[in-house]
């Protein structure tokens, strides 16, 4: 029998679990608070070096990151399929954009870092000089969750890296391997020790908030509220990446076969579990019947199972059995409202995290398939009666976080998309600014916080601002500096008049 005192010696773990067929994988360590702080201590004492090596230096490393990155993809492919359940394909996606994205930040880095130098502004500062240069908060920590397990921290941590600061990676308990096999890539390559990944839950992840200079978030809205309290007691920036409940307008001139293909994509890649997935789908009346045969016959003919070659199959596991049943209650309610499923409805398979791609129509705002985020292969369609009827209900929502329309007049697309509610809108199109840093991804209402990407921003906003002014003209005083005297008070006065009030008009005044 184990002592008391040897069951406090036993490190705390947590079991990692395959998706697609409920076999336990392995254990990790669930990391106290002691030891996150510890970790944080070593990453703090590892950044000023970092940071001095300037953005071509930490270039080279991030480069070699990449290398490893594209030269580990078959096994990254398989690490991320055994804890996500995903097929291959959407596995792929996530190694294609971690890449991408240190492309992207590495060429650009040196540009976003640059000092600036703007024009002073008025007489009082005509002779200063100005600049306006960027350090890094030492240490980010970088919280993300189990939909893109490598993708979704990689994109955060890359700016946060090419920035100068250290990075602490806190991955969802539920799929911590693929990220735990980037930290073995980052040490395999030699690069210093700025980037680390701490495994644990929930716990975990708050010492991280407690031992940041900027908390970097994505995961659920319910999550993201209390990491903004805690790191508004600490006084520390955040980002909150959050929830989604993404709305999809076909109206009555839409190309309707790409429409369909769009919402089918849009629907149910990744299972549905994308923060941008099309989540609810409102179509005009004129479109309606030809829309819904499309997207019924589509779904019902995609593949639902498990792949070892690429392609063999469209929809991959959910990632959590918990994630299956929230899915499933909001199907449920949604039947028992009155909706019909025309695809799927059920789990598919006998064992493991699953659920069929599943259209429903005859829904209404009442349910909560339209109301809450689902994050599941679902797509419910409503038929509405024209364009403002399908704006009104895409912002009846607690979410803001995409959308998209789809009419053959683009024009009128993007003159619809202003007034949507949520922080990207794509015309004709899904995803596009999830995939493209130089665009900012940010949610609206309840789906966030800040932003990620959006160019030089993407990487700034890890940095705090520093504005240097010199001195350029060697006089021995100011006009405002002591002594103060009668008319140089006066005359203080009047070129204080004459440079805010902009000219003679009020000089005299
Ligand atoms: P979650 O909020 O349950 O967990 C996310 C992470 O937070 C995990 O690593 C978890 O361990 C950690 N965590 C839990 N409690 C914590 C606490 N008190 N302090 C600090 N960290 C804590 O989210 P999830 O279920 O893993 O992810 C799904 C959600 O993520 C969905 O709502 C989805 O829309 C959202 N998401 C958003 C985006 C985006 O860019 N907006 C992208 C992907 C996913």
């Amino acid at each position: 029998m184990t002592s008391l005192a040897e069951t406090d010696l036993q490190p705390a773990t947590f079991d990692v679990r395959a998706p697609s067929d409920a076999r336990t994988i392995t254990a990790l360590p669930d990391r106290s608070a002691d030891e996150v702080a510890q970790i944080c201590g070593e990453l703090r004492a590892a950044q000023a070096e970092w940071e001095a090596l300037g953005p071509d230096g930490r270039g080279r490393h991030l480069l070699r990151l990449r290398d490893w990155i594209l030269d580990n993809e078959t096994h990254l492919v398989d690490v991320l399929q055994s804890e996500t359940g995903k097929v291959r394909q959407d596995a792929g996606f996530e190694i294609a954009g971690s890449a991408d994205v240190i492309s992207y930040y590495v060429k650009h880095a040196g540009r976003f870092l640059a000092d600036e130098h703007p024009r002073p502004h008025g007489l009082l500062t005509l002779s200063k000089k100005f600049t306006i240069a960027r350090r890094p908060y030492p240490l980010v920590g970088v919280i993300s969750p189990w939909n893109f397990p490598l993708l979704v921290p990689t994109v955060d941590a890359v700016p946060a890296l090419m920035a100068g600061a250290a990075v602490a990676l806190k991955p969802s308990e539920m799929t911590p391997l693929s990220l735990v096999e980037l930290g073995r890539g980052w040490q395999e390559i030699g690069a210093p020790d700025v980037l680390r990944v701490i495994t644990g839950t929930g716990s975990t992840g708050a010492a991280v908030v407690d031992h940041v200079d900027y908390l970097q978030f994505t995961g659920s809205t319910r999550t993201g509220r209390k990491i903004a309290a805690r790191a508004g007691e600490r006084l520390i920036p955040c980002s909150l990446e959050l929830g989604g409940k993404d709305a999809m307008i076909v109206l009555e001139d839409a190309n309707v076969e790409r429409a369909v293909n769009g919402a089918i994509w849009g629907g149910f890649f990744n299972s549905g579990q994308v923060c941008t997935s099309v989540e609810r789908v409102y179509v005009h009346e004129a479109v309606y019947d030809e829309f819904v045969a499309g997207v019924a016959a589509k779904a019902g003919a995609l593949r639902h199972g498990p792949d070892t070659v690429a392609g063999d199959s469209d929809v991959g596991a959910m990632a959590t059995d918990n994630q299956v049943g929230i899915v499933e209650a909001h199907v449920a309610d949604a039947l028992a409202r009155g909706a019909r499923a025309l695809t799927g409805g059920g789990r598919g398979h006998a064992s493991g995290s699953w659920f069929q791609p599943t259209v429903l129509v005859d829904v209404d705002h009442s349910m909560r398939c339209m109301r809450e985020e689902t994050f599941g292969p679902t797509l419910p369609v409503m038929k509405v009666k024209d364009a403002e009827e399908a704006l009104r209900l895409a912002n009846d929502s607690d979410y803001g976080l995409s959308a998209s329309v789809w009419t053959r007049d683009s024009a009128r697309g993007e003159a619809l998309a202003r007034r949507v509610e949520a922080g990207a809108v794509n015309v004709n199109d899904m995803y596009t600014n999830v995939f493209s840093p130089p665009v900012p991804m940010s949610g609206w209402h309840d789906s966030g916080v800040g932003f990620r990407f959006g160019g030089a921003a993407g990487m700034t906003r890890y940095c705090r601002t520093q504005s240097i002014s010199t001195a350029r003209l060697p006089m021995r005083n100011e006009l405002l500096w002591y002594p103060y005297s009668k008319p140089k008070s006066r005359l203080a006065a009047r070129v204080v008049r004459f440079a805010v009030g902009r000219g003679k008009r009020r000089f005299r005044a």
